[in-house]
């Protein structure tokens, strides 16, 4: 098969990571007689100092007549000065937006091989864990009406959380059909023990349910939710939420897996397009040193095959391909935390990383 895959580098260690999951999918296509045609663009900073923009309009045009995107990440001290609304990290709004990326797909996966970088009990993770916070990011509080004004008992400001069934319906749609790829599970994060727009959620929620027979489905309070995640987090498969909750929970799941460089990430559209990128920033402090761990970008092209080319076999490779590099003890230094580390594992680079896996696909 043939993909085109828009490939924006970005800043910082982006450029580094990017090019070790490139190398991977380049290693997939050769395996299983795919063609990925790359076509580099820039955003961020690296497009401000070439353009004079954050996100030039080619670039957008790239990425919308592509299959996917796959991002590093954008941003860096380089451009602190730069006016706000022109900073690198626009790009990332700037997609968002252009791309109507409506779902947030954030995997919590905690690898066995890494459980002593968790900071829960061990009992609480034996095995592994492995959970998707599915959230709803164009819409709810962030985007309501929102005012800062003044009256007779001085200042006020306030933001509304507004929902519409039909926003609600398909970040449901994208939570059920991800449980149909996984456990078969979700879990519907709401508060609609106060609030009338959770009231709207959890209802239509229950209505998307019916087209999912297979899929059980549950409720939960936010509140409720963030204390059973670091209580009991095997219960969960997929959390579907909202913008605001989605944005906090999906934060508070991420910690038990170790490392910001473990961590891929999904924003998707209608029609599976999606933008894959890994949650870390553009850590400036190790760009350029052969460092950064590549995972969390080799990990969120594994999310694009997945979920925008349905190639679960491939996907399935490069996970493993993950695992087993993780098994076999090696480790980049952010995974390497000297105390509790057990015996024999080797620090490598950015390079050795990416390479490790990609000859782990064969
Ligand atoms: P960061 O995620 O870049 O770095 C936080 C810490 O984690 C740093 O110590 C860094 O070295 C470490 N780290 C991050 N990714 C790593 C990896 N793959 N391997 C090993 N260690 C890793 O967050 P920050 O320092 O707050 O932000 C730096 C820049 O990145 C800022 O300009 C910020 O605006 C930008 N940023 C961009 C994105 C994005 O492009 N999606 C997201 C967050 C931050």
């Amino acid at each position: 098969m043939n993909f085109k895959i828009a490939i924006i580098k970005g800043d910082g260690i982006g450029p580094e990571v990017v090019t070790e999951a490139m190398k991977v999918l380049s290693r997939v296509a050769e395996k299983y007689g795919h063609t990925f045609d790359f076509q580099e663009v820039l955003a961020g900073g690296c497009a401000i100092d070439a353009y004079g923009e954050c996100l030039p309009q080619s670039t957008i045009d790239t990425a919308k007549a592509a299959d996917a995107v796959l991002l590093g990440a954008v941003g860096g001290p380089k451009w602190d000065d730069v006016p706000g609304d022109q900073r690198p990290e626009r790009a990332l709004l700037g997609l968002r937006k252009e791309l109507a990326l409506f779902a947030n797909l954030r995997p919590a996966i905690l690898y066995e091989e890494l459980s002593q970088a968790c900071p829960l009990k061990p009992e609480l993770v034996r095995g592994g864990l492995d959970l998707l916070v599915v959230r709803e990011l164009t819409g709810g509080i962030y985007f309501g009406e929102k005012k800062t004004g003044e009256d007779a008992d001085g200042k006020y400001a306030y933001d509304i959380e507004r929902y519409s069934e039909k926003e609600i319906r398909r970040i449901a749609q994208v939570a059920f059909d991800m449980a149909m790829l996984r456990s078969k599970k979700v879990t519907s994060v709401d508060k609609a023990n106060v609030l009338d727009s959770s009231r709207l959620w959890r209802a239509v929620v229950n209505d998307v349910a019916k087209d999912y027979p297979e899929v059980e489905v549950n409720h939960f309070y936010v509140d409720n939710a963030a204390m059973q995640l670091v209580r009991d987090p095997r219960q969960f498969d997929v959390i579907c939420t909202s913008n605001l909750f989605g944005d906090i929970l999906s934060d508070e799941a991420s910690q038990v897996t170790g490392s910001i460089g473990m961590l891929p990430s999904a924003s998707l559209t209608t029609g599976n397009f999606g933008m894959y990128e890994p949650v870390h920033g553009s850590a400036p402090d190790i760009a350029g040193q052969n460092k950064a761990n590549p995972m969390a970008t080799i990990l969120s092209a594994a999310m694009m095959l997945r979920y925008t080319f349905s190639l679960k076999e491939e996907a399935d490779d490069i996970e493993a391909a993950v695992r087993s590099v993780l098994a076999d003890g090696y480790r980049t230094p952010d995974l390497l935390s000297n105390e509790s580390d057990p015996e024999g594992l080797r620090q490598i680079g950015t390079v050795e990383c990416g390479n490790l896996i990609a000859d782990r696909i064969y």
